[in-house]
C-alpha cells in the first residue's frame, strides 16, 4: 500500500540518520567571528573559514547598505536573461585581475563552478586525472561529464605519472586538484604537478577554495605561493571562505574556456544571479585582501603560535604552514570527548571521524583567523591540556 511504503521510507531515514557521524548544526546567533554566541553562551571559534577574518568586517557591511540601497536586494534572474548588473562585471574583472588570468565568470558557488566546467569542457575522447581527496564539487562535477576518469592517490606524483601513461591515448587531458586539502591542511605539489602535466602535455586546474586570499604574496592562493600562476590552466575558488564568506564562486581562466562556460554550464544558465549585495561585499573583500599583508601575516603568526605552543605540550598535529591544524587523535572516541571537552571550556571546534577522515586518523580540526588574538589562541591550547588532564 502507498502509506506502507511512505512509512517504510521514513523508517529506514530516520535509522539511518541516527547512526549517523554528523553533528547537528549548533544554533549561532551572533555574526561570524573569532568570538560567537551558541545557544546563549559565548565561544571562541575555530572552526570557520573565516581565514582573513572578513566576515563580519565593518567596512564589508558598510559597502553591503551602501549596495542594498542602490543596487537593491534580490534580482529574479539568471545571469543571461537580465541578472547581471555592472556590479557583476566588475567582480569578475576584478577576479581575473587578482588572480592574473585572463577572463572570470561567477557562479552561485564553486560546488556549481565545479559542478558545471567538467562536462563543458572534456569530452569522451578526453581525460579527467583527479586527486583522490579532491572535493565532493569536483567529483560530482566529473560524474557529470562524459570524459575517461582516472583518480591518483593524495599527492603521489608516482601515482599521478601512471595516470598520465595510462591515459595517454585521449585526446586531451587535465589534471585537477584542491590546492589545499581540506582535511589535513595539505598543499598540492603544484610544481611537480605542473611538471608532469608538462611532459605528458595535460592542462591543470586548482580549485583554490582553501587557499585564496591568504596564500601566496598578494593573496591569489596555491600558484602565487608556488610561483606557478603561468602554468595553471583554469582556477577556481569560493568568496564564501576568506574572500568574506557570504557566497559565490568562480572560475577564471583563458577567455574562450569562460565564454563558452557562459554559454553552456548548467549551474550558470540555470541558477540565480548572485545577489547584488554580496557582489559588493566581495568587492570590499578583494580591496581589503589587496591590502591584506598585515592580515595575512596575523594569519601566518597565529597559525605559527599554534602549531607551536600544541607541540610543545605533546599534542600531535600534521605538519605544515596551513591555518587548518589537525589535532590528531588515535581513536574517534578520543576526538569527539576532546571536542565535548574544549566544548565546555568555551572552545568551539569540531571533531572529524571515519568516514569523513580515514579509520583511526580522527582528529580535530583547528582553524586559525587572522581575528584571533594572541590571547585567544592561549585559551585554546590552555582548555586542550586541560581536557587531557581530566581524562
Ligand atoms: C568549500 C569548497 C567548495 C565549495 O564552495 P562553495 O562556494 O561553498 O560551494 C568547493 N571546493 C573546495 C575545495 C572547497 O573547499
Amino acid at each position: 500500500m502507498f502509506t506502507d511504503i511512505r512509512n517504510q521510507l521514513i523508517t529506514e531515514l530516520a535509522e539511518i540518520a541516527k547512526a549517523g557521524t554528523t553533528k547537528t548544526e549548533s544554533e549561532i546567533t551572533s555574526a561570524q567571528g573569532s568570538h560567537v554566541t551558541i545557544e546563549g553562551k559565548p565561544f571562541l571559534n575555530f572552526c570557520a573559514n573565516n581565514y582573513l577574518g572578513l566576515s563580519n568586517n565593518p567596512g564589508i557591511i558598510a559597502a553591503v547598505k551602501i549596495s542594498l540601497d542602490e543596487h537593491g536586494y534580490g534580482l529574479s534572474s539568471v545571469r543571461f536573461i537580465c541578472g547581471t548588473q555592472d556590479l557583476h562585471l566588475k567582480l569578475e574583472a576584478k577576479l581575473t585581475e587578482f588572480l592574473h588570468q585572463e577572463e572570470t565568470i561567477l557562479f552561485p558557488s564553486c560546488f556549481d563552478a565545479n559542478g558545471g566546467i567538467f562536462e563543458v569542457l572534456m569530452k569522451d575522447q578526453d581525460a579527467i586525472i583527479s586527486d583522490e581527496l579532491n572535493h565532493a564539487s569536483i567529483i560530482d562535477g566529473i560524474r557529470l561529464s562524459k570524459a575517461q576518469r582516472f583518480r591518483y592517490k593524495n599527492r603521489d606524483m608516482a601515482d599521478l605519472e601512471k595516470q598520465l601513461i595510462d591515459s595517454q591515448s585521449a585526446r586531451r587531458r587535465l589534471i585537477v586538484t584542491d590546492g589545499v586539502f581540506s582535511m589535513d591542511g595539505y598543499l598540492a605539489p603544484l610544481p611537480a604537478i605542473c611538471d608532469l602535466a608538462e611532459k605528458y602535455n595535460a592542462m591543470v586546474m586548482v580549485d583554490d577554495s582553501h587557499a585564496v586570499g591568504f596564500m601566496g604574496a598578494t593573496g591569489a592562493g596555491t600558484p602565487e605561493h608556488f610561483g606557478v600562476q603561468d602554468r595553471i590552466e583554469i582556477i577556481s575558488g569560493t568568496l564564501g571562505k576568506a574572500l568574506g564568506g557570504a557566497s559565490g564562486g568562480y572560475i577564471s581562466a583563458r577567455k574562450e574556456i569562460v565564454d563558452i562556460l557562459r554559454q553552456k554550464a548548467r549551474p550558470y544558465l540555470f541558477s540565480n544571479s548572485v545577489p547584488p549585495a554580496v557582489v559588493s561585499g566581495s568587492l570590499k573583500a578583494l580591496d581589503l585582501v589587496k591590502s591584506g599583508e598585515n592580515l595575512r601575516e596575523t594569519l601566518r603568526t597565529n597559525a605559527k603560535l599554534f602549531r607551536h605552543l600544541m607541540e610543545s605540550e605533546g599534542f600531535t598535529l600534521l605538519p605544515g604552514e596551513h591555518p587548518i591544524v589537525p589535532v590528531m587523535f588515535g581513536s574517534e572516541s578520543d576526538a569527539v570527548e576532546y571536542a565535548k571537552g574544549l566544548h565546555s571550556e568555551g572552545i568551539h571546534a569540531v571533531a572529524f571521524s571515519y568516514p569523513v577522515v580515514p579509520l583511526g586518523k580522527a582528529r580535530i580540526r583547528i582553524q586559525i583567523s587572522a581575528e584571533h588574538t594572541e590571547q585567544d589562541i592561549m585559551k585554546c591550547v590552555a582548555a586542550f591540556i586541560k581536557v587531557r588532564s581530566c581524562k
